[in-house]
């Protein structure tokens, strides 16, 4: 880090000191460079709900309230390893303002007043915090003591912590920022990455967050240039400053110099140039060099993605993610809401097949609206999620399986069940669908005929351990590596501390895929991956190696995987894949495959 500096006006009104090219390492999740002036997302802020509990109610509002703390604490704690690695003093200070938060959210006089006004003032949680945080910052203010009067900004920046997680459906506001902007925060979710726009911001860099969690993805999908897990990102930025995101190394310098910026500029030109190349491949056949077709399909997060996924020429949409239809909203979108969002993708698929795959809620996707339908568990990844919620909550499944047997009578629809794990799973919405199927019937209304294929994920090592009794009961396999990396290296796929231990060439994670997919040609059904592995040119050669034939991806990464399958030999590919899958280390895993693209680059 430099500091050839400049005395440039502060953003508090006070002279400070800027320092030039600094630059923060994190993780790069989303290939491209952002430039542009910082906006800094402010955490604070929030007006808190009133309203009064009954009686009866007031120990689950307690408990509600403690949930949230202890959420609290652990947000803290992360943020405080976090810290521990930073450079010189700045881990030291940072360290002790943390552990003074860390105070405040641990029997302080703080926690107990909130505990006992929603006992005694018979309110919800968010009301008690608020009036506690006002009646400790001034009574701080009047001892007039300047070193008390530094501590209202902590106890209030605990207290807006408490109030985020009180009230998880808070969601951001990007639409206002100036355009060609990036945004930095302390962590961002799935649903808030989802209301940026491309065309005004121009990138994004967080604190916490790993490569392949969902805020990853999303990224990727809007192809917005990110760095997650970004070391020290929020001390010493401000707004305005100049800021480069550089989401292939995973570094974000704040105040680059203009020899810096430059590398910078042509860097991000010559990127852009790559890009427009890689536009030509649109019309050409996804075939190997010796003539084996490979399906390219779309994975889709958000509707407004669906023009990209045509214009790549993708043969159709290999992963129709849900979520979408519940995100950043008070209520459930309803059978006839959903029926007409399907229908238009399916029918601008113009007769290509779109993979919609139900509901998978749960773990860091969070929907407001399903609020109630889970308590908070104790290891979200592990917990009340995909098809679990939807066969305990049955009425959410009856209404999207109602949706797309609607939405498949106007095109090509397979319908896709995340996080299987058992037969029983797949016999039961079976039924379910069956009933579904009869009712719509009943009510007259126009359905695929014939009904559409149900297919499911394979992203649970149980699941891909027993794919050979599971195939003879589903239409198809999508792999899904990213979950299937996470569960079985038992790595948190969205957590920046443990992301280098994320590894798609482990051979556990290789030997489940093989497995896999020799179930599914032995059982002669069809068989895609559909995580993030798929997109990313290095494995292409891996996978169809293995005996994969269908790869689908974020629209923007399918050019450069099409590109490396056009210029590989599959009966050498076959052979590399042969001897990957005779070593058990990693590292040689790796070099074997490397090589192997190195030489046919
Ligand atoms: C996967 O787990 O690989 C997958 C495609 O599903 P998601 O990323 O939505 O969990
Ligand atoms: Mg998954």
């Amino acid at each position: 880090m430099a500091d050839r500096s400049s005395g440039r006006e502060g953003g508090r009104g006070r002279a400070a000191k800027v320092v030039v090219d600094r630059v923060l390492r994190g993780v790069g999740v989303s290939s491209g460079i952002a430039i542009g002036p910082a906006h800094v997302v402010d955490a604070g802020a929030l007006l808190a709900p009133e309203y009064a509990v009954v009686e009866a109610e007031l120990e689950a509002e307690v408990q509600r309230f403690a949930a949230a703390a202890d959420k609290a604490r652990r947000q803290v704690r992360k943020l405080k390893s976090k810290a521990s690695t930073l450079p010189g003093s700045a881990a030291e200070e940072i360290g002790f303002l943390l552990d003074a938060h860390f105070a405040m959210l641990s029997g302080s006089r703080l926690m107990r007043g909130v505990e006992r006004r929603i006992r005694e003032d018979k309110v919800n949680a968010e009301a008690a915090v608020q009036a506690e945080i006002t009646s400790i910052a001034q009574s701080f203010a009047d001892m007039e003591d300047a070193y008390l009067a530094a501590r209202v900004a902590d106890v209030r920046e605990v207290g807006q912590r408490l109030l985020r997680n009180l009230m998880q459906h808070k969601y951001q506001a990007f639409s206002f920022l100036p355009e060609g902007c990036i945004v930095l925060a302390e962590d961002l979710s799935p649903a808030d990455t989802a209301l940026m726009d491309p065309r005004r911001i121009a990138g994004f860099a967080t604190m916490l967050g790993g490569a392949e969690g969902h805020t990853a993805i999303m990224a990727r999908s809007l192809g917005l240039p990110a760095v997650l897990g970004t070391l020290g990102l929020m001390q010493g930025v401000q707004n305005g400053d100049t800021v480069v995101v550089d989401g292939i190394t995973g570094q974000v310098c704040v105040n680059p110099s203009p020899d810096v910026l430059d590398g910078y500029r042509r860097r991000r030109a010559e990127l852009l140039a790559e890009r427009a190349q890689l536009k030509s491949l649109r019309k050409l056949p996804a075939i190997t060099r010796d003539g084996t077709a490979v399906t390219l399909n779309a994975n889709l997060e958000l509707p407004r993605e669906l023009d990209g996924a045509i214009e790549v020429g993708a043969s159709g949409v290999g992963l129709l993610r849900t979520e979408f239809l519940f995100m950043n909203r008070e209520d459930l979108p309803d059978e006839d809401e959903q029926t007409e969002i399907l229908t238009r993708i399916v029918a601008n698929m113009d007769g290509k097949p779109v993979t919609a795959r139900t509901l998978d809620i749960g773990g860091e996707k969070i929907a407001t609206a399903l609020r109630g339908y889970f308590a908070e568990p104790t290891n979200p990844a592990l917990g009340l999620r995909a098809i679990r919620l939807s066969l305990k909550e049955p009425k959410l499944l009856e209404t999207q399986l109602a949706a797309m047997l609607r939405a498949g009578a106007h095109g090509n629809l397979r319908i896709l069940l995340p996080m299987i794990s058992s037969i029983a799973e797949v016999r039961r919405v079976r039924e379910i669908m069956a009933t579904v199927v009869r009712r719509l019937r009943r009510r007259g209304v126009k359905i695929a005929s014939p009904l559409p294929k149900l297919g499911i994920m394979i992203e649970i090592p149980g699941a891909a351990l027993s794919a050979d009794g599971l195939a003879p009961f589903c239409d198809f396999f999508a792999i899904g590596t990213n979950d299937l990396i996470q569960y079985t290296l038992a790595i948190d796929r969205g957590d920046e501390q443990v992301a280098d231990l994320y590894d798609p060439l482990h051979p556990a994670v290789l030997r489940l895929v093989q497995f896999t997919t020799e179930a599914a040609l032995r059982a002669r059904i069809p068989v895609s991956i559909c995580g993030e592995m798929a997109g990313d040119p290095r494995y292409t050669a891996l996978l169809l190696g293995l005996g994969i034939r269908e790869l689908s991806m974020a629209p923007n990464n399918l050019p450069v995987v099409k590109r490396r399958l056009r210029g590989l030999d599959l009966v050498e590919a076959t052979r590399r894949a042969r001897t990957i899958m005779d070593q058990t280390d990693q590292g040689r895993i790796a070099a074997l495959l490397d090589d192997f693209n190195d030489a046919a680059a």
